[in-house]
């Protein structure tokens, strides 16, 4: 699947599973069934994920499936090995140490074992060992990789799967695209890849069989191809590619300061959506309006500790100040799901569903110190220019009065105390839960703005998880239950005479343009790499012929008749 457009071409740098410093610790004798459950959930998420793998590469052509085949049972039988797993579990309880600790001393053990005998098939399933016991130590620590500060320039990054938090890490100015075996094209490492403007195909199993460090190899994140060791031909095709590439995207920069208004003159807002600071600058050479969605949780992933209301402060204050009186809309902590961050510990995503789990508001509403604290650094950073408050996966009208009842608080503790914030702060809410659609006029009496989250809407609509490569054909936002969600939605906000955008990654495709136009959105938020082509197709539409391909459309039954006379409407642009 290519999930980010753009060709690169570099050398590959394939991620080893090896995790360097693992923390080691004694625990008291009370844990230790604890810390036994630990490993055994570990181990389980290591299992899937190796038959997740395997599966995947099942599709590939003959010899590639076998080798990889191969590779895979010997770790699924390592990771089933009762030696292995009671090994482990002996460390655990004789030695009473931490799960990842005791994960090490038993690859140890066993390495200790192999090396007296120099025999290069036993060499190889040392590897494996190691493999496996990293694979069991990522799953225990949920530590992101390490390894990207240390990539030579240019590099492309492949690896089994990479997080959120792990695309976070990536410096885009170092590594030119990267490639995984695992992952759907909704999930936030897709999103993370197209904010960064990195080219990006997850899904390739085929690849980490075929990849070696150090060998050339093409990624072309729009078609979902990768070429490892290209020959000169192809080669030349891409550079070619690549420069055309380019050349399109200068021309499509000319258009940054003109207004993304249709021939018949509606104006369309194109916002972007940002989850770091420093993606401020990229929003700004864009020609963003404001920022549509700032993903907050990105704030708390890859460090040890919590950030505090002042660190929050300090960096919202940042963005607001960098933006330059433009609106930045700040949403709360969507956490949970697989936005996962270890620094929440054992408060988030220990669910068997997390997807349907303790995750964002949820989650802050159980943890009102938390949120107390973000809410008082968002409201103090609106004294330094123009901020609204979003709230994540709100399914009911009682949670956005809880969230009331906790902003009248906090913003009352900081008046008494004499503290700068914004006189008002418009308050509105994510519609990403079909139940939030469903009642979108009840919401639209409570708030101020709502901001619709297809990716999620998607998902939870037609029970697909975004983040599933295996799942991926099923995941359709043109599904006819997803638009009228979104028609629904659009229709109580102009009731209610409340402004509502739409962020999700539709927003950001061109292809869905002039259904959402014609479904009268007039506000979009995607990622900044997107903003120059929508604002171009906005820029060809009329709304009088859009608005009614829009209502042919919500008469279809069936997504490919949706999506045939959306691209037919598209082609006659
Ligand atoms: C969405 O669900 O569409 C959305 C914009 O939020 P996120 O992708 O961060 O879940
Ligand atoms: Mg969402």
């Amino acid at each position: 699947m290519g999930v980010s457009p753009g060709i690169a071409i570099g050398t590959v740098h394939l991620i080893e599973t090896g995790l360097g410093q693992v923390p080691e610790y004694s625990i008291d004798p009370g844990s230790v069934d604890d810390e036994v459950a630990r490993f055994a959930k570990a181990l389980s998420k290591a299992r899937q994920q190796v038959s997740r793998l395997k599966q995947k590469g099942a599709e590939l052509a003959d010899a590639t499936a076998e080798e990889l085949g191969l590779l895979l049972d010997a770790h699924a039988a390592m990771l089933g090995s009762t030696r292995m797993i009671d090994a482990v579990e002996r460390n655990i309880r004789d030695q009473k140490i931490n799960a990842e600790a005791a994960v090490q001393a038993m690859v140890r053990e066993i390495a200790r074992g192999f090396e007296r005998v120099k025999d290069p098939y036993l060499a190889a399933r040392l590897q494996d060992i190691r493999d496996v016991g990293s694979r069991i130590l990522r799953q225990l620590t949920k530590t992101p990789y390490q390894a990207f500060s240390v990539l030579p320039a240019g590099a492309i990054v492949i690896a089994d799967e990479l997080s959120p938090a792990d695309i976070a890490l990536m410096d885009p100015t170092k590594i030119s695209a990267f490639v995984t075996a695992l992952g759907g094209a909704e999930g936030h490492t897709a999103i993370m890849a197209r904010s960064m403007g990195l080219p990006a195909v997850l899904g390739a199993s085929s690849v980490l069989a075929a990849a070696r460090s150090g060998q050339t190899v093409i990624v072309d994140g729009e078609g979902g191809r990768v070429v490892v060791n290209p020959d000169a031909g192809t080669l030349a095709e891409y550079t070619r590619r690549a420069e055309a590439r380019a050349r399109l995207n200068r021309q499509l920069a000319r258009l940054r300061t003109l207004p993304a208004n249709t021939l018949d003159g509606t104006s369309v807002g194109l916002q972007a959506n940002i989850e770091l600071s420093r993606d401020v600058d990229g929003a700004l050479n864009a020609g963003a309006e404001g920022i549509g969605l700032f993903r907050t949780e990105f704030m708390f992933m890859n460090r040890d500790s919590l950030p505090g209301e002042e660190e929050q402060y300090a960096l919202l204050r940042s963005v607001v100040e960098g933006m330059k009186g433009r609106m930045v809309t700040i949403r709360t902590l969507d956490v949970g799901g697989e936005k996962l961050t270890s620094v929440l510990g054992d408060n988030a995503g220990q669910s068997a569903n997390p997807m349907l789990g303790l995750r964002a508001i949820r989650f802050s509403l159980k943890q009102p110190k938390l949120f107390e604290a973000q809410l008082s650094a968002i409201l103090r950073a609106g004294a330094h220019g123009p901020v609204r408050l979003l709230l994540p996966m709100i399914s009911s009208v009682h949670q956005v009065r809880q969230v009331k009842a906790v902003l009248k608080r906090v913003s009352t503790r900081l008046r008494r105390r004499g503290v700068d914030i914004a006189e008002a702060t418009p308050l509105g809410v994510m519609i990403e839960v079909p139940g939030a659609a469903l009642i979108a006029d009840s919401l639209a009496q409570e708030v101020d703005f709502f901001a619709i989250g297809t990716n999620d809407l998607t998902m939870y609509t037609l029970a697909i998880d975004r983040g599933d490569e295996q799942v991926a054909g099923l995941y359709n936002p043109l599904h006819p239950a997803v638009l009228r969600l979104i028609q629904f939605t659009v229709g109580a906000a102009q009731r209610a005479g409340k402004p509502v955008s739409i962020c999700g990654e539709v927003a950001g495709d061109p292809r869905f343009a002039s259904l959402l136009v014609g479904l009268g959105v007039r506000e979009l938020s995607m990622a900044s790499q997107s903003i120059p082509r929508v604002k171009q197709r906005i820029r060809a539409l009329d709304t009088g012929p859009a608005t009614r391909r829009a209502l042919a459309i919500m008469d279809q039954a069936e997504e490919g008749q949706v999506s045939a006379l959306l691209d037919d409407f598209n082609e006659n642009l």
